[in-house]
């Protein structure tokens, strides 16, 4: 007799991957269920305003993730919200361990979890977090009216929150440790517009200071010479890159040397049944639209594995 309790497909994570993935699936009949820890849109919550989500020139963030969830709802996608601690992946089916105890079985995952940002990793960064140190500006900008920050980074999360923060702060500086960005020119061509913005090129943080009151200031290092300098600061806002959430990835599934999942062009790993969308997948460009396209992917690609499984190709 078969397994009513046994999934078609679990997806993990709701980032633009994961909702699309969902949508695809409810659209293929598949008996899915989307498992999020957190709210709905992942990191599209840390993103101020979004200018490259094709037929709508401008929206925010979050409420770019409300309208993924909403569309997923209308599908009546099922939505867990649970923390997944562990994934074991079976011939027959895969195993989904659930934070409070439970187990949930499927026969095709899709892992979107995405990733987090990168420290500094240097003295005062962990001990001042929320405390003046930041990976948010959506979330923490607010705190730092009139205020003077200091921004880290020069690809295009840094550009793009300066000038959210530049908004708010008097003075927004941005360390980056080469004289160029990576950012696109657009951003480059606004940030160098923006006369709150002040760029400090060559140039690294190896200390951030607090008092009881929190961060208070930095040491920076120019990386051409090597002198030192303190630098007034009430915020330190790092946005040097993201680092796949890969700890659920199963053992044995091929990972790069940096830990980003590798896939074929269905999306699916070398474990069969697990693919991966998103940020957590090698691939070129990590944007909202290459996700939703690795949802779409995913689904379609997994409804077919479902498919073979259950007649038995
Ligand atoms: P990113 O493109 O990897 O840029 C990271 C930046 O941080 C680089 O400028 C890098 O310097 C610098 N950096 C890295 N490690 C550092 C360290 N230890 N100390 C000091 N600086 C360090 O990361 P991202 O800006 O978060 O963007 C991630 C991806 O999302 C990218 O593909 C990006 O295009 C995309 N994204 C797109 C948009 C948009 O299209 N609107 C918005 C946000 C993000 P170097 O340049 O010297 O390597």
């Amino acid at each position: 007799m078969p397994d009513s309790s046994l999934h078609d497909l679990i997806i993990i994570g709701g980032g633009p991957g994961g909702y699309t993935a969902g949508i695809y699936a409810q659209r293929a009949a598949l008996k899915t269920v989307l498992i999020e820890k957190g709210i709905p849109g992942g990191q599209l919550n840390n993103t101020d305003e979004v200018e490259n989500w094709p037929g709508t020139e401008k929206i925010s963030g979050a409420d770019l993730a409300i309208q993924f969830s909403q569309h997923a709802a209308a599908y009546d996608l099922a939505v867990l919200n649970r923390e997944v601690v562990g994934i074991e992946p079976g011939r027959n089916h895969h195993t989904i361990l659930l934070d409070n105890g439970e187990k949930l079985t499927s026969h095709a995952v899709i892992l979107a979890t995405g990733g987090s940002p990168k420290k500094l990793g240097i003295p005062g960064e962990d001990q001042n977090y929320g405390r003046g140190v930041s990976y948010c500006a959506v979330c923490d900008g607010f705190f730092f009216r009139n205020k003077t920050v200091v921004v880290v980074g020069g690809g295009d999360s840094a550009l793009e929150e300066s000038l959210y923060l530049a908004k708010l702060a008097k003075r927004v500086y941005i360390a980056h440790r080469r004289d160029a960005f990576r950012a696109g020119m657009i951003l480059q061509k606004r940030v160098l517009h923006e006369e709150r913005i002040t760029v400090l090129w060559n140039t690294v943080l190896t200390e951030i200071q607090a008092d009881a009151q929190g961060v208070n200031g930095v040491i920076t290092r120019n990386t051409m010479d090597g002198t030192t300098s303190a630098l007034a600061t009430d915020g330190v806002f790092v946005f040097i890159g993201f680092e796949p959430n890969n700890g659920l990835v199963p053992a044995g599934t091929k990972m790069n040397a940096n830990g980003y999942v590798i896939a074929d062009e269905k999306c699916e790993t070398n474990t069969p049944g697990i693919f991966v969308v998103g940020d957590l997948k090698e691939k070129y460009a990590k944007q909202i639209v290459t996700a939703a396209a690795d949802g779409c992917t995913a689904a379609l690609a997994a409804a077919h594995y479902v498919e073979n499984k259950k007649s038995g190709a």
